[in-house]
């Protein structure tokens, strides 16, 4: 599965791209990254990727001709590749929408992400989107964290990334609604605060149905 992510700010997204589970994912061989600066795509000798726009108003619009030049490129580098834009009037990110990409991923789909900057993008733009993904409801200063979002969310579906198989199975909004019971680990007692006796019990029966109401 292929992740490249088109950026102005490729210092921002490198380091968390090789960091726990998808350091992990990527030493073996179940994901690759590859960071695309955007800039490298601006036009003319200053490498212009930004303006004004019309009609008016504050803020500058990326610009067609260099995430148009971004996206073909990366397309070229990795087939069947859908085009994700990050945008606050996108879809909300949900779990059960990780799920979906990572089984889609699994089977063949690779996918280039858009990071947005100042005031977004030209509208044309949204003509190279197979998905608008917005990751809530507020306005960040760019992409670059809803694509590591995106990422990572997926990114630790995938079979053999995790520990054991079964911890993504369990997580909150596994089942698109139900949250994680609760969790101890050593010591069974701290500052007066005890681990619940069930869980010490060692009766795998009572832990489940315990778990299971919390
Ligand atoms: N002017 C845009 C608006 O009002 O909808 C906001 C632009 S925002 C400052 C710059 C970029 O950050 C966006 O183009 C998008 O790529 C990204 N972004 C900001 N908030 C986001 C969110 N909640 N979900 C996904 N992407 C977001």
């Amino acid at each position: 599965m292929v992740f490249q992510i088109i950026t102005l700010f490729p210092e921002m997204v490198g380091p968390v791209l090789s960091t726990s589970m998808m350091w992990k994912a990527s030493e073996k061989g179940l994901a690759e990254f590859r960071v695309l600066n955007l800039r490298d795509f601006g036009l003319g000798p200053r490498h212009q990727v930004d303006d004004t726009p019309y009609g008016g108003g504050d803020g500058m619009l990326l610009m067609c001709e260099p995430i148009f030049a971004a996206v073909e490129y990366a397309k070229a580098q990795a087939t069947n590749s859908k085009v994700i834009l990050t945008t606050p009037k996108g879809s909300r990110w949900q779990q059960g929408m990780a799920a979906e990409f990572a089984e889609r991923g699994q089977s063949g789909e690779n996918y280039i992400i858009l990071c947005g900057h100042y005031e977004g993008f030209d509208e044309r733009i949204l003509t190279l989107a197979d998905h608008q993904v917005s990751i809530g409801d507020y306005v960040l200063t760019g992409g670059e964290l809803p694509a590591l979002v995106f990422v990572d969310s997926i990114v630790r579906l995938i079979p053999g990334v995790l520990g054991g198989e079964q911890s993504a199975q369990i997580e909150s909004f596994s089942d698109g609604k139900t949250l994680e019971f609760p969790q101890y680990t050593r010591p069974a007692e701290f500052r007066g605060m005890k681990v619940p006796d069930v869980l010490l019990s060692g009766n795998h029966g009572e832990i489940a149905k315990w778990r299971k109401e919390h």
